[in-house]
């Protein structure tokens, strides 16, 4: 078993789907293979971040190139950052620093994280404070406030990523300011509980709202029952699925 010998950290990582992108086992490697701005490496230092986790390794590649993923993972092994590392290496320049012409992946809101609670959101956006150090992104946490500040428009035009539970962004949505329409990046993060029926209305509600047709589909969870996960694999195209157990010791 291959896979579950080539880190100390014993996680035996099993990748099912067509052409699985290969795992890289370093950031520098990660770097290397897909460019990405060397801001990031320094801020992955800062962080602490030394060498991916398993589940980093194996997803990081699998969202850089781009695929679907259903990732499987137990708490507390970076799922974290397994998704918010891939999501700025390709969001481009903050919408509001954009000098006139500069060509990105076009602008309004480029990424969108889901969580079950706000104490999970409000984690995931100090997550992504440390990691956009140096860049001038605009990200915000919705909050009960947001939809209300959505209204002026030059608010809601420099917004680049959204993190919220689904209820907070169902009401943005639901004030008729907020476009999602070129999401590229949507991530669910417990996805256990937002697909789950006290979500799944609401996270269905999101997901039509990003119509992007270049939409990138990721679910991040620790444990995911077969309903759960025939409905992520359900909405997602040529998916990639990961496992990371914990190896028996
Ligand atoms: P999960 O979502 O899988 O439960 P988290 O993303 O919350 O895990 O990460 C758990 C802890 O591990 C956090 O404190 C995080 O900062 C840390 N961490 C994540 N990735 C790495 C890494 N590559 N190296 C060192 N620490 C990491
Ligand atoms: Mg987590």
């Amino acid at each position: 078993d291959k896979a579950g010998t080539s880190k100390p950290s014993k996680q035996r990582v099993v990748a099912k789907g067509t052409n699985v992108p290969s795992a890289c086992s370093s950031f520098e490697d990660m770097q290397e293979k897909y460019q990405f701005p060397s801001q990031l490496m320094a801020n992955l230092e800062s962080s602490g971040y030394l060498s991916p986790t398993g589940i980093q390794e194996n997803g990081i590649p699998i969202l850089l190139e781009s695929r679907d993923l259903a990732a499987i993972s137990p708490t507390g092994t970076g799922k974290t950052l397994a998704y918010l590392l891939p999501t700025f290496a390709q969001l481009g320049s903050p919408i509001a620093h954009r000098k006139d012409g500069e060509s990105s992946k076009g602008s309004g809101v480029r990424a969108v994280v889901l969580a079950p609670t706000n104490e999970l959101a409000h984690q995931i956006h100090n997550e992504c404070l440390k990691l956009a150090q140096g860049r001038k992104w605009r990200m915000v946490l919705f909050s009960k406030a947001t939809a209300s500040t959505l209204a002026d428009k030059a608010v809601r035009e420099k917004i680049d990523i959204i993190i919220s539970t689904p209820l907070r962004l169902v009401a943005a949505l639901q004030s008729g300011h907020l476009e999602l329409d070129n999401v590229r990046h949507l991530i669910l993060d417990e996805a256990d509980r937002l697909l789950d029926s006290e979500f799944l209305e609401q996270v269905n509600e999101v997901i039509a709202a990003c119509s992007h047709p270049e939409l990138q589909k990721a679910v991040f969870s620790a444990t995911l029952p077969a309903n759960a996960e025939k409905v992520a694999l359900g909405m997602m195209r040529d998916p990639v699925r990961i496992v990371v157990g914990l190896k028996d010791t």
